[in-house]
Parts: C-alpha cells; structure tokens; sequence
C-alpha cells in the first residue's frame, strides 16, 4: 500500500509512455488549432490533461511502470536544485499550507497599487519620493538588498506612507538557485530592508519575474507572498513619446492592477518618471485611488465557492 500512496515518489505519465506534459492527452493538437482559438482552447486543453494525468497516475502506479522510467525525462534533480519545491531532505514540511503568487487583485473598487523595482538608487528614488509626496501617493518600493546598505540613508526618512518589499540581495535570478541559495538572497535583503524600514517586509517580488520551484519554497518559508505584476511602464516603446505613455498608462489601468515601474536603471526609463505625476492625476481623474500592495491585497474581494 505504501508503494502506492507515497508522496514522494514522482506521478509517473499513464500508459507507462514518455510524455512532454498534458498537451499530450489532448485528442485536439495544437498546431491543428486556428491561431485566434489558442488561448481559449488552452486552458480546457490543459484541466483535461491534467484530469487524464492523475487518472492515469492511480492505474500506472499498481502496475509495472518503475521509479527510474517516471523520471527518465526530467533533466533536471528530483530533489534538491531549482526546480524542486519540497525539501530535499524529504521530511521537512513547508512552513505554511501554500503561498501566493499575486499578478494583479480581484477587486471591484477603483484601487491600483503603483510599484517600483530595483532601487534605492541616488537621484532616481529622492526624485520619485518627491513626486509622490507631492501629489500624495503611496507606493511600493521592491528594494535591492545590498543598494539599500548603500543608499539607504537618502530615502530613510523619506518612507512613511510607503511599502517596502524584497527585491534580493543582489537582483539575483531566483530561478537559477536552489534553496539555499534562495534563501540566502531573500533573507540578506530581508535584514537590511528591516533595518531600513523599521518593519519586516512580507512581500517578494523575484527579478525578471523569474520563479523556480525553490523561490516557491524559500518564500513560504520566510513568510513572503510573491507579487509580480499585471501591467508596467513601456518605457522603450515611448522614448520618443512621454504623452504617449501617459495615455497608455492612464487608459490601460483597471481595478485592483499591479502596475510596475522601476526607480532606477537606464537613461530611457525617466520617460516613465518624467511623466508620474500626469499619471497618477489622470488615473485620479478616472476615479482611481491608489494604495500600496499590501492595502490593495487587503481589499481583495473575497473569493466565490467554485462549483461543482
Ligand atoms: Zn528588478
């Protein structure tokens, strides 16, 4: 019975064939698809695969098909690298029952959370905690750990009203770490930016919005949610056109959206900061209220019963 229902061995494909995924188990191929029907087919496509999966997990199991041929096309460890969501040492349970990976917020009120990556940064950031104060905005700032050690003391006194969260200790690709590794650069950041903040970070958002099974774990772990975004400043594309983002900006914004911009970077992105304070007036103007992400989180309206 055991052999059965362990947790730790991997689902093996039914039929005891190799498979790439659920795209399989589809009667439907993809390429025989209409390019425009794709994303409406691939969700369905994906639920009955899955659905085909673990109804051929229970009969493949019982059966001859081994540990060894389950994993033969996985390229990658088991346990214990990047992908791998549970501990290696296979004992050890995560630290809570699950962890959020948040793009935007489900809510009928006109609320946004405006964001900013990679900073603190000399310049950039005083000049955007300027802005904001001046229009009374809160924001949230995903700060680099070892870029707060060094500029910290010019936005010190500066952060009130404002969120921060753990951007890495070096704006490390989590995706390519393990564990440990995961938790080292999450949990340097997560000292500084306590330092600097005088309050414990809670919310991650992973460079690149790169996310490993490891970052997964290592963020249950710590106590962080994840938080990534459902819109952000297209600052190469309008270069040339500040107006132009303005409107894209204002216009393309809806309720409970996560909107990403950054506080530091290359010449081209002060066409974003350049133009914030028309934004944040124009979102104003279509009704919109602006919070940080953790009020916005707050303000999620609750989620319906799914059906059954
Ligand atoms: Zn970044």
């Amino acid at each position: 019975m055991s052999s059965t229902t362990d947790p730790e061995r991997p689902a093996p494909e039914p039929n005891g064939a190799p498979s790439t995924g659920p795209w399989d188990q589809s009667a439907e191929r993809p390429e025989e698809s209409p390019a425009g029907r794709d994303r409406a087919l691939s969700r369905r496509r994906v639920l009955s695969g899955t659905a085909a999966a673990l109804a051929g997990a229970g009969v493949a199991l019982t059966g001859e098909f081994g540990y060894a041929e389950a994993t033969a096309d996985s390229k990658l460890p088991v346990y214990g690298g990047y992908a791998a969501s549970v501990h290696a040492d296979r004992r050890t349970p995560p630290r809570s029952s699950r962890v959020d990976v948040v793009w935007s917020v489900d809510t009928t009120r006109r609320l946004i959370a405006l964001t900013f990556d990679d900073g603190p940064a000399p310049n950039w950031t005083p000049r955007v905690l300027s802005i904001l104060a001046q229009t009374d905005t809160p924001a949230t700032f995903f700060m680099v750990g070892r870029r707060a050690r060094e500029y910290g003391r010019l936005v010190a006194h500066r952060l009130d009203g404002h969120e921060i969260g753990n951007h890495t200790w070096a704006h490390q690709d989590l995706a390519k770490m393990t564990y440990e590794q995961a938790c080292t650069a999450i949990g340097r950041a997560h000292n500084e930016l306590t330092r600097l903040w005088g309050r414990e970070p809670t919310l991650l958002r992973p460079p690149y919005g790169h996310l490993a099974g490891s970052t997964l774990l290592a963020a249950n772990d710590l106590g962080y949610q994840v938080v990534l975004w459902n819109r952000q400043m297209l600052e190469s594309r309008f270069t040339q056109n500040p107006d132009g983002l303005v409107d894209y900006i204002v216009e393309s914004c809806d309720p409970g959206t996560i909107l990403l911009a950054h506080d530091t970077g290359p010449a081209d992105r002060l066409v974003a900061i350049r133009g914030l304070a028309a934004m944040i007036i124009g979102l104003r103007r279509r009704g919109f209220e602006f919070v940080t992400v953790s009020e916005l989180m707050a303000a999620a309206t609750p989620a319906a019963t799914p059906a059954h």
